[in-house]
């Protein structure tokens, strides 16, 4: 096992896992594809373990977070070199959800996330949202919300 992928693990069962609101809605539409093979890892990993465990927990950051931490895009602990663009749709989720810092189940979030998104008119309030992310036509983000894919 690669030592990064050794050290994600660590983290996971160690710490509740710490997320920046628009990682609700990635977490769930990730299809294996990401910035980097260290970033993937570390998706792979975060991923598995939110949506196969109906008791997992996560911290909501208003910062950069878990999935950041490998991601070649961070400049520096709460800066992103994407922020305008991360931190508006960070702030669509806050909207959304009336979220504040703190620790969630995972599961009630994106529970009351995704009925949010699938009462609107198709895909028109997640294209709100995040429809102009780079990876939106990539990953399967609408459809697993769709179909709540992994909502227990
Ligand atoms: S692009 Fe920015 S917000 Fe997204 S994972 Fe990378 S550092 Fe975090």
């Amino acid at each position: 096992m690669k030592q990064i992928e050794k050290q994600i693990e660590k983290q996971i069962e160690k710490k509740i896992i710490k997320l920046r609101p628009h990682h609700l809605l990635c977490t769930q539409g990730y299809s294996g594809k990401g910035y980097s093979d260290d970033f993937v890892v570390t998706m792979d990993k975060v991923t598995e373990k939110l949506r196969n465990d109906r008791n997992a927990q996560v911290e909501i950051v208003f910062s950069t977070d878990n999935l950041c931490k490998n991601c070649p895009s961070k400049v520096a602990e709460g800066i992103c070199e994407s922020d305008e663009k991360v931190i508006r749709f960070d702030n669509g989720v806050i909207k959304a959800l009336d979220l504040k810092e703190g620790v969630y189940s995972y599961q009630e979030l994106i529970a009351r996330l995704d009925q949010y998104l699938i009462s609107g008119d198709e895909d028109e309030r997640l294209q709100e949202i995040c429809g102009d992310c780079e990876w939106y036509p990539v990953s399967a983000c609408w459809k697993n919300i769709k179909c709540r894919k992994y909502v227990f």
